[in-house]
């Protein structure tokens, strides 16, 4: 979804190339299903750009796709694009192949360090499989934001039974978020039952649970702090993933002066980079 979040390219790039060999040492694998990996913006991506008229993980409210969709490609802009593509191709896949239930992890990065995390929607299967990515799983997100992949890719938009689920990797140039996002990839289609248990490693669920040390389970948004361009926000630096901050604490400042947490609660997505629609969102443990 973000031109400038590469480690999720990465990831299934090697992903294709480890299913393909799979079979020449261990022949009784197999894959049930079928696996699509789609970079989602592709210009974007091309420039290393998180988007390059609009982010594209905001545009997936009904009123826009389908403004999208009845629209010529002239009379549409690099994102919207980008939306109707990804739509096009996803469509003929689903008639040509006509699955039973449709998958999607969206793999993403941040700007900050420390903490990986999954973005399950209100629907049980959503949580249940990502808790089994082993990293901490945020609920209430969409409500914090509009227009994500997580708030189109359902069941009742599909016509099939859709489930979605966002993975954040780590930081966007990490070494390790690529492995992170492997092992993420690999996690959910054993959940889904793609491929067995037998014929998948531990290190993958190690890799993870180490990382997570420490990090709650599950956490729930409190607030999300949204900002304009010309707000000039500027977040105070270094802070990482779960940071515990508290109440009345500065985290950032702006053209009106000192932002302050609203509560005691855990920082995430602090935002270090130019482009984006979210200074920060702070979250609290729940119990799972
Ligand atoms: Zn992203």
């Amino acid at each position: 979804m973000h031109g400038n979040e590469p480690a999720g390219v990465q990831a299934l790039e090697l992903m294709f190339k480890m299913l393909e060999v799979e079979p020449i040492t261990n022949p009784n694998f197999k894959y049930c299903g079928r696996i699509l990996g789609l970079i989602g913006n592709l210009k974007a991506f091309k420039e290393g750009k998180r988007f390059l008229k609009k982010d594209l993980n905001r545009q997936w409210t009904l009123e826009n796709v389908q403004r999208i969709m009845q629209s010529s490609e002239t009379a549409l802009d690099a994102e919207d694009q980008e939306l109707k593509a990804l739509l096009e191709l996803i469509r003929a896949e689903i008639a040509e192949y006509q699955p039973e239930k449709i998958i999607l992890l969206d793999i993403h990065t941040t700007t900050a360090y420390g903490g990986i995390f999954s973005i399950a929607t209100e629907d049980p299967e959503s949580l249940r499989i990502a808790v089994e990515l082993h990293a901490p799983v945020i609920k209430g997100m969409l409500k914090g934001i509009k227009g994500t992949s997580l708030h189109y890719f359902n069941t009742q938009n599909f016509g099939i039974e859709t489930i979605p689920i966002v993975f954040e990797a780590g930081q966007h140039q990490e070494p390790l978020s690529v492995n992170r996002a492997i092992a993420a990839i690999t996690n959910c289609m054993r959940t889904i039952s793609a491929v067995e248990a037998e014929d998948v490693e531990n290190r993958h669920d190690s890799l993870l649970i180490e990382f997570s040390k420490g990090l709650p389970k599950v956490a729930e948004l409190v607030t999300t702090h949204s900002i304009l361009p010309k707000d000039d926000f500027q977040m105070k630096p270094d802070y990482k993933n779960f940071q515990i901050v508290k109440k009345g604490e500065v985290l950032a400042s702006d053209k009106n002066g000192e932002i302050i947490a609203v509560e005691d609660g855990l920082i995430l997505m602090p935002l270090y980079q130019k482009q984006g629609e979210d200074g920060f969102f702070l979250v609290r443990k729940v119990d799972y």
